[in-house]
């Protein structure tokens, strides 16, 4: 049976709850289908250290500012989970859960047919909203299937104890673990490594720590004047990317400032024991923690057949340039400036929105 709607937001994380809300407002017909069985998206899955690199009041989504967190400037992973828990019910967003969409495809008479593992949808237009969590990136890196210990992504590491628990370090604690990546995750995840490991960290070049004093709150307002600029058609400034790479986030200052957190230049190749260096360098290591980022989830949308140069989908704004009845949104800046933070979703998915009603208005 196919079920027919206006709308069908992909994704029930915090970008489709922003679009939900608008949605709303406008009066639009709509669902929400979102594969995971619990409310909170990506956030369900943070390592048990990771904070937000912003206060609260500059972590909200539209309509409702997100509560402070008792004790905590920087509110943690399961703050933001119950935030959006409560965000859903409040507005009555109706997101179908656990729903996979599996496929999108352009129908006979226009509209878009929305293939699930439980049931097929109709909408006049789609918004995919599925975040990059759950497509992991790991880079080519010579020798990695040879390496005998153990590999993780950023998304299986949990807390020290959990992952000395892996088996994959000695009981009595310690062991060897080599972190790559020059982000927030390898920054953190690297911290938090630091006390308990022989902790080897690897980025491809020397780490770019934000000002001590910049934090979330900053990054917006870079954020929004670069959004300013590029919408008067002044000079591209770059935005946050030209701040730094790392939130000085209190774990990571602390381990910084400890003198744990030394970088060492990517290495060219794995072998059986660790890792290797150009010059013949090598590190032995029982694991290597990839905190080498993420892809947008976009493999639901490949039979409308998008992809472009680089397997990016054109956008202009958050619609789709081959196909008006589609939107992406909370990817990154190419689908909105900070569109993939709490506080920039807003915007993005006020105007796809818009744009949405507007198409729905002029078919009616
Ligand atoms: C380490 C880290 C730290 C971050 N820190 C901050 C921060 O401090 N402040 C901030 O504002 N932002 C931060 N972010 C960025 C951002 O807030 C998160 O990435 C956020 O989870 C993105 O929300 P989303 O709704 O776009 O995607 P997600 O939270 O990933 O939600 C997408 C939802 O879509 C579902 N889905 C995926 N594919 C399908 C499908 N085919 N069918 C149906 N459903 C599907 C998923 O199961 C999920 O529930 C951080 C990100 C990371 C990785």
């Amino acid at each position: 049976m196919t079920r027919r709607t206006g709308v069908v937001v992909i994704g029930g994380g915090q970008s489709g709850l922003a679009t939900g809300y608008h949605l709303r407002r406008l009066g639009l017909d709509f669902v929400i289908l979102d594969a995971q069985p619990a409310p909170g998206g990506a956030w369900q899955h943070a390592w048990d250290s990771l904070h937000l690199f912003s206060p609260a009041a500059y972590s909200s989504l539209p309509g409702r500012p997100m509560p402070v967190q008792a004790g905590e400037t920087y509110p943690d992973a399961g703050h933001v989970v119950g935030y959006l828990t409560e965000y859903e019910h409040r507005y009555g967003l109706p997101v179908h859960r656990p729903v996979r969409v599996v496929g999108v495809h352009r129908a006979g008479d226009g509209s878009l047919r929305v293939e699930t593992d439980s049931g097929t949808w109709q909408a006049q237009a789609v918004i995919s909203a599925t975040g990059t969590w759950w497509r992991p990136f790991l880079p080519a890196v010579p020798g990695r299937s040879d390496f005998r210990g153990r590999q993780l992504h950023t998304v299986e590491y949990r807390d020290p104890r959990h992952f000395g628990g892996l088996g994959v370090l000695p009981a009595e604690g310690g062991g060897r673990v080599v972190v790559v990546g020059g982000g927030n995750s390898g920054a953190q995840i690297a911290a938090d490594l630091a006390y308990d490991t022989e902790l080897t960290w690897v980025t491809q070049r020397p780490p770019r720590f934000l000002a001590d004093d910049i934090d979330g709150r900053a990054l917006f307002d870079v954020a929004t004047a670069r959004r300013r600029a590029l919408d008067e058609g002044r000079t591209d400034t770059e935005g946050v990317a030209s701040l730094g790479d790392i939130v000085a986030v209190p774990p990571v200052r602390e381990a910084r400032d400890a003198g744990l957190l030394k970088a060492s230049p990517m290495f060219v190749r794995l072998d059986r024991d660790g890792i290797v260096w150009a010059d013949g360098t090598r590190a032995p290591a029982d694991a290597v923690i990839w905190c080498t980022g993420f892809r947008p989830a976009l493999s639901h949308l490949a039979p409308l057949g998008l992809r472009g140069r680089r397997g990016r989908i054109a956008t202009a704004g958050t619609r789709a340039v081959d196909e008006p009845r589609l939107h992406l949104l909370g990817y990154g800046d190419w689908t909105g400036p900070a569109s993939a933070t709490l506080i920039g979703v807003g915007r993005p998915a006020r105007d796809a929105t818009r744009e949405i009603a507007e198409l729905i208005a002029a078919e009616a």
